[in-house]
């Protein structure tokens, strides 16, 4: 059957990557990128032939359709975005979606899992991780306060993204509110995880606070945070 792989690439350091999906990567007629510049760094890397499309959540029909009709035609397809695993508030399920609802008994659906900044900072925040609540990225304007107010509601640990531009300004923004609430949280604030500036921040949210301010504020950053219960 005509598969359709849904890949996960490293989150920074190469060597993350399995022995399973370099294979799959190398076997299949095509791969759907992200941003075809940034998987062909780690094509190169790993000697990969295999060529490349662009894909992202804002393709037109059009290319949507070629896609489909690639699987349909018999190819076998691996999707990947640019770090971790796809469709974790980047782009691929809507592909996923597309091939569910159209294809699903000629294609199957296969995960190569791997990397995820979520998983990661999960497993070094050093809190019960049995539930928790993923956010993705903060809103930008509206709907903002309203995503605090779940961060602060919320009965589990808290995961979510944030970029260097805006880290600060999201981390002083939930001091405030948490202020309001008058609970106290802890925050790990997990930043360039696997690479070579990899730092992970840990306390109150003011000592957090203080702390990436005596750092440059570049890289990636996921952040979690759970109220202090004693
Ligand atoms: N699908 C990806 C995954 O599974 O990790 C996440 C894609 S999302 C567009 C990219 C965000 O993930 C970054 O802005 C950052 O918040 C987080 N991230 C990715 N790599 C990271 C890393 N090495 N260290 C910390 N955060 C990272």
């Amino acid at each position: 059957m005509n598969t359709l792989y849904v890949v996960a690439t490293p989150i920074g350091n190469l060597k993350d990557i399995s022995l399973r999906a370099l294979e799959i990567l190398k076997g299949v007629d095509l791969i759907l990128c992200e941003d075809t510049r940034v998987t062909q760094k780690l094509l190169n890397h790993f000697d990969i032939k295999t060529k490349t499309l662009s894909y992202h959540q804002h393709s037109k029909l059009k290319k949507i359709n070629y896609i489909l009709e690639l699987l349909k035609g018999g190819k076998n397809l691996a999707l990947v975005s640019d770090a971790g695993t796809p469709g974790i508030s980047d782009p691929g399920n809507k592909l996923v979606e597309e091939v569910v609802e159209s294809l699903s008994a000629q294609v199957k659906i296969v995960t190569v899992p791997g990397p995820s900044a979520i998983t990661a900072a999960a497993s070094i925040a050093g809190v019960a991780m049995d539930k928790f609540l993923f956010l993705g990225f903060p809103p930008q304007k509206k709907k903002r306060k309203k995503y605090f107010e779940e961060v602060i509601k919320s009965k589990y640990p808290v995961i979510f993204y944030e970029s260097p531009y805006r880290i600060l300004k999201t981390l002083s923004e939930l001091n405030q509110m948490f202020q309001v609430s008058g609970f106290k949280f802890q925050v790990v604030v997990c930043r360039e995880l696997t690479k070579k500036f990899e730092t992970v921040y840990r306390g109150t949210i003011e000592e957090v606070i203080e702390k990436i301010k005596k750092d440059p504020v570049k890289g990636e950053f996921v952040v979690v945070i759970y109220p202090i219960r004693k």
